[in-house]
């Protein structure tokens, strides 16, 4: 799991938006969700079916942009 410590911030409305990423490897495993703001870089690591490092597909249909 992916752990990114929050960040209290009230600049802006930029910097508490939260990306619930979700993947699907070429063989067909979804992984995630992960968490990204728009400040750090998702680590994916490898899938833990196939054991690829990707590249992985963005399911846009699962992946969902909130504010929190
Ligand atoms: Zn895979």
């Amino acid at each position: 799991m992916i752990k990114i410590k929050g960040v209290v911030t009230r600049r802006s409305a930029v910097f508490s938006q939260l990306k619930e990423i979700y993947l699907e490897c070429k063989c067909g495993n979804r992984i995630g969700p992960l968490f990204q703001n728009n400040n750090s870089d998702i680590k994916i690591g490898t899938c833990p079916v196939c054991q690829s490092n990707g590249p992985f597909m963005i399911d846009y249909d699962k992946t969902i942009y909130r504010n929190h």
